[in-house]
């Protein structure tokens, strides 16, 4: 900062607020770091023969949002229950990390792709008996067909589907659906009833459009709800205080109740429906919600249980966003700040080295 910028600041009023104070006459290079509470910053400017008044001010707390919260999708929910304070970055000061261009696709345009692909499948296919009924050859007809459909829906979007490198990515597409057709088959009869169908969903006050992947309805007359994923995904994500995996609970509370909630993990040499159920059968693999071990250890008896239990979680996160609560509380400390674009502006890393991520000030 310039000298004339300095003394402009500086004359502005009684008290030029620093939030952080890297270096300066007569201040040590530690003045502000956010770990140190005032006791801590007192006694250390005092050994250093500084005089100074600190005043501390609380920023926990935003103000509330103006009127009824519309919009932002399930990620709002996420990003709140991960940390307060990540929520009201993204979706209240609507901060957003640079995106870094990177030649070919990334992992986010890969995963698009395959949502786009296997809709395009069920739109065709439909049902699990006409799944059955084809050939090798038809089906390889209605892969091809997907992809095209697949590329066409993104080519809008990325310059990276053509020559070579799209005809590799071309093959990847049919051969990874083809084997995640393979673990369809496995299942007992059902129709897929929506695809990417879109809900507008309250919880705690803020009201968001989500969009399913999948709805499925089997012989019985029991829904299904899928979520595709190409990436990590687990169980755990939607059990207990605020879950950091909203998607699945938000839709099992939606308009059509759902008898068990799924993510269709497409992944080479992983294809896996990964999920919870009212009772057993319902998917290959997932277990009624009294057999799982998460849901036993969070002490989860039944189905509906969870699904009270989600209803209030998720309202009490809704309401959490609604009262402006901007708490620094990563919910699994360092492994949730990990992957977070919020880090410049929430400074946890400034506190990482007084301790550990998301724990009390010792002095505070
Ligand atoms: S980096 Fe961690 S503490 Fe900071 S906003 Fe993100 S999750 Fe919260």
């Amino acid at each position: 900062m310039s000298s004339s910028t300095s003394s402009s600041l500086a004359s502005s009023g009684p008290w030029p607020p620093a939030s952080y104070w890297g270096s300066g006459p007569g201040v040590a290079s530690h003045f502000c770091t956010i770990g140190s509470g005032p006791r801590v910053i007192t006694a250390r400017l005092q050994g250093e023969g500084v005089t100074a008044q600190l005043e501390t001010l609380s920023d926990a707390q935003g103000s509330a949002p103006r009127g009824a919260a519309r919009g932002g999708g399930t990620r709002l929910f996420a990003d709140q229950a991960a940390c307060p304070f990540r929520g009201f970055a993204a979706f209240r000061l609507h901060s957003k990390a640079i995106e870094t261009p990177r030649p070919g696709l990334d992992a986010r345009a890969r995963g698009t792709l395959v949502h786009c692909m296997l809709a395009a499948v069920w739109r065709e296919i439909g049902n699990s008996d006409k799944l059955a009924a084809l050939s090798a050859r038809e089906l390889e007809a209605v892969l091809q067909r997907a992809a095209d459909e697949a590329f066409a829906q993104q080519r809008p979007r990325t310059d990276a589907l053509d020559g070579r490198f799209g005809e590799l990515e071309h093959a990847r597409l049919v051969r990874i659906a083809g084997e995640w057709l393979a673990l369809e088959r496995r299942r007992d009869a059902f129709e897929v009833a929506a695809i990417e169908e879109k809900q507008e969903l309250s919880f705690g006050g803020v009201t968001v459009q989500v969009r399913l992947d999948r709805i499925d309805r089997l012989a019985r007359g029991t829904h299904v709800v899928l979520d595709y994923k190409t990436g990590a995904c687990a169980v755990r994500d939607w059990l207990g205080a605020r879950p950091e995996a909203p998607q699945l609970p938000m839709y099992a509370l939606g308009s059509r109740s759902a008898d068990a909630i799924a993510f269709a993990r497409v992944r080479t040499g992983g294809m896996a429906f990964i999920g919870l159920a009212r009772e057993p059968g319902i998917l290959p693999d997932v277990d009624a919600i009294e057999k799982d071990r998460n849901a036993k250890k969070m002490n989860i008896p039944t189905w509906n249980v969870q699904l009270t239990g989600l209803r209030r979680e998720l309202d009490a996160v809704g309401a959490g966003y609604m009262a402006g609560d901007a708490r620094v509380d990563p919910k699994r400390g360092k492994q949730t700040c990990a992957y977070c674009d919020h880090r410049v502006a929430c400074r946890v890393a400034e506190k990482a080295s007084f301790g550990a991520v998301g724990g009390d000030d010792a002095d505070d």
